[in-house]
């Protein structure tokens, strides 16, 4: 059976990076690195990957949606769900607010705001989501007014990974939004929030933050796609290999032909074995038109299957991956979407 196993050690030795970065950077404030969880855990595995932060000293996550808060909130003191609404109250799960129509459906939902835990987003000019900076106060009041709980302050950098300055202009306004938010305190009355706006590549790239923390999904897992140079990322290591178990061996002959519309024509007389890793586990697809080799040197012939491929040898075990951003790389895509992409069915094993 294919299975997937996660390096402890390498999660360990990412974590470490961001820890000593943040320590370097500003050593009066103990900035707590936060774990991205979503989306499985970037296809790693929710429950692994949770157990995991959980016994390396991590107490705040963030995932896509409620129902993955729910299987980790046990084992955290906070989890923050980037989208949708809760469908019921709960002491460490918050909800983040994206605009002023969240709180008619949080309304709608539940019946009444109050007590419900709520990070509010603020756009710093990505302008995908959150509320804009004009609308801070506005936004605060209705929290406060229904007795919800201001729990954080948060922006997103779409700028971390590329060369220029607008990585640094959404930096500045994020700062702005934390002084709007200080004199509202005062103002109005509330305990400060906690503030954070950066993900991995912003973090390691800045050399200032005295955000309270930071957002660490992709390094995590061991892998950066920073356009712009950043010496701590050449030290990530990827956490994930995939492994496929060998179905059957053939002995083929010149001129034979493998798999459907037999795109793959042997050239010589040579052992062919098929393993059960395909498409649907979540391996691109590959038609003939893109070569995509294995860790071992030898090609994935095509056309490969939903559930299985081919590949000249014999071997009981072959490594699939080992680097998921050679294969990003062959699909012209980044190593996130290679990872997200891997089935939840395949088991996953700690190593
Ligand atoms: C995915 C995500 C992150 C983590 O980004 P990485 O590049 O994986 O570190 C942080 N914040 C938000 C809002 C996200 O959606």
């Amino acid at each position: 059976m294919a299975y997937i196993t996660i390096n402890h050690n390498f999660f360990k030795h990412n974590l470490d990076i961001f820890r000593q970065h943040l320590k370097t950077i500003n050593p009066q404030k103990n900035i707590e690195v936060a774990a991205v969880l979503k989306d499985n855990a970037y296809g790693h595995g929710l429950e692994i990957m949770s157990d995991l932060a959980m016994k390396n000293g991590i107490k705040s996550v963030f995932v896509k949606n409620y129902n993955e808060a729910l299987k980790v909130a046990h084992k955290f003191d906070s989890v923050t769900f980037f989208y949708g609404i809760a469908p019921e109250k709960s002491n460490n799960i918050y909800s983040t607010i994206h605009g002023f129509d969240d709180f008619a459906k949080i309304e709608k939902a539940l019946g009444d705001m109050r007590g419900l835990g709520v990070e509010l987003k603020v756009n710093v000019g990505m302008n995908r989501n959150g509320i804009e900076m004009k609308d801070l106060r506005k936004h605060i009041e209705v929290i406060l007014k229904n007795d919800m709980r201001l729990i954080g302050i948060l922006s997103h950098n779409g700028y971390g990974d590329e060369i220029g300055d607008e990585f640094h202009k959404e930096f500045d306004k994020f700062q702005e939004v934390k002084e709007q938010v200080k004199k509202l305190s005062k103002e109005l009355g509330f305990a400060l929030p906690r503030f954070h706006s950066l993900n991995s590549s912003c973090t390691l790239r800045t050399q200032q933050c005295d955000d309270d923390l930071v957002r660490i999904g992709i390094a995590l897992y061991g892998y950066l796609t920073n356009e712009i140079t950043i010496e701590a990322a050449k030290k990530l290591k990827p956490i994930l290999k995939l492994y496929a178990n060998r179905i059957s061996t053939k002995l083929l002959d010149i001129g034979e032909r493998i798999g459907y519309g037999g795109v793959t024509i042997m050239t010589n007389k040579r052992v062919v074995s098929t393993y059960d890793i395909g498409y649907g586990d979540g391996l691109y697809r590959l038609n003939g038109n893109k070569k995509l080799l294995l860790p071992n040197g030898e090609e994935i012939l095509p056309r490969t299957s939903m559930d299985c491929f081919s590949c000249y040898g014999d071997t009981d075990e072959i490594c699939v991956m080992e680097d998921a951003g050679y294969v990003a790389e062959v699909f012209d895509t980044v190593p996130y979407e290679v990872l997200t992409r891997l089935s939840p069915f395949i088991t996953r094993i700690i190593v």
